[in-house]
């Protein structure tokens, strides 16, 4: 029987075995600093390998249109009710107003998210209300692409109009959207969620729409949120599901797939203080967020290959840290980032695109505009 040491599983890794669980743990479970810098190096040549050497942004604009929310997930500072100081809900002509200024500076893609306002509706529909906020945009853009609404919104318009979760999905992508966010995923197993965000769906819920998704031809991002409660199994476990779902999405030929990983590290700095007390610090540990982002390259590389780091939650140099642990990407201007932000990050709320491709040339990389699917854009 062979002992699995991290030696014995990156040389799997490198001959292109996709790990178990166990041999993921392994990784992660390494405290030793010479076998961090071989999973960091095992990361960097699969990067190298399965998605080259250029690194790639997106010129992107956030929108997100109300900060109005039914839930309470214990990690959000972003949340109001109706009436609180603070709370917000752009009007028509706000995003049209936001949606000009991103398309003036060059954005190719919107991404917009919101709160789960229960007001948001138009004929006691709220489909007809994200129907219009797709169309505001699309009428004007119709060239823009539109990255918007997660499964938990997808979730939340089913619910409350009584209809499938492929009912919601087939009006948005009719209607103009062109892939969907997979946040709210946060950690996909039940007892974090338990925690983290118990008025969420379900970890079997947020598969079932994103699959629904890729079956119905609307691709898809994935997305972790690290570091605060999860194990070290449960880390390992999200990706090991979400593996599975690209390889369903594969094997069936569905029309639509997961296009990037994204790992975001948890921010605690505003959050509500009982998960910030149980946590216990206020800003992402780089360096376990650095082997993390290597550890889902080696895991998720051969299914996912576009991998990328969160430079609002890391700052520019984190981010730029992570291009040489097994990124390929560095992201989007974004343009005015609301959420992360006001749980205290201090990564700023947009990046120029120079800022962007000075950050990559820094690390002798070639950049490349792409779009938000990929295919690279004549800059
Ligand atoms: S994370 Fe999203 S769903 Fe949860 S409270 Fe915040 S805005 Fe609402």
């Amino acid at each position: 029987m062979t002992i699995l040491t991290v030696d014995v599983v990156l040389e799997r890794a490198i001959r292109g075995y996709d790990l178990s669980v166990e041999e993921g743990v392994v990784l992660l479970k390494e405290t030793d600093s010479s076998a961090k810098a071989a999973i960091r190096a095992t990361a960097d040549k699969l990067r190298q390998q399965q998605s080259g050497n250029t690194i790639t942004y997106v010129i992107n604009r956030n929108i997100n249109f109300t900060n109005i929310c039914e839930q309470h997930c214990s990690f959000c500072a972003f949340r109001r009710d109706d009436g609180d100081a603070g709370a917000y809900w752009l009007n028509w002509t706000q995003i049209l107003e936001k949606t000009t200024d991103g398309v003036r500076r060059g954005a190719t893609e919107i991404c917009m998210q919101g709160g789960l306002n229960l007001e948001a509706k138009i004929n006691g529909k709220s489909l007809d209300y994200y129907l219009k906020l797709v169309e505001t945009i699309k009428q004007e853009f119709p060239q823009l692409h539109l990255h918007a609404f997660s499964p938990q919104e997808v979730e939340f318009i089913a619910r409350v109009d009584g209809i499938s979760y492929a009912d919601v999905i087939v009006a948005l992508r009719d209607a103009g959207v062109g892939s969907m966010p997979g946040t709210a995923a946060e950690v996909l197993d039940d007892e974090v969620r338990r925690i983290l965000c118990p008025e969420k769906i379900n970890t079997a819920t947020w598969l079932e729409i994103v699959s629904t998704a890729h079956k119905l031809g609307l691709p898809t991002t994935s997305t972790m949120l690290s570091g605060h409660i999860e194990t070290p199994e449960q880390q390992i476990g999200h990706f090991a599901k979400l593996r599975s779902l690209q390889q369903t999405a594969i094997e069936r030929e569905y029309p639509a797939r997961i296009t990037e990983f994204i790992l975001l590290p948890f921010v605690g700095q505003e959050a509500p203080k009982p998960l910030r007390r149980r946590v216990g610090r206020d800003q992402p540990v780089l360096e376990d967020a650095l082997v993390l982002t290597a550890v889902a390259r080696i895991f998720l590389g051969k299914w996912i290959p576009n991998h990328q780091p969160s430079w609002v939650k890391l700052g520019l140099n984190g981010a730029k840290e992570a291009l040489e642990w097994g990124c390929n990407d560095i992201g989007g201007t974004l343009m005015e980032e609301h959420i992360t932000t006001m749980a205290g990050a201090t990564g700023g709320t947009c990046m120029e695109v120079e800022t962007l491709q000075s950050a990559i040339a820094s690390l002798k990389r070639p950049y490349q505009q792409r779009d938000t699917l990929y295919r690279l854009v004549d800059s």
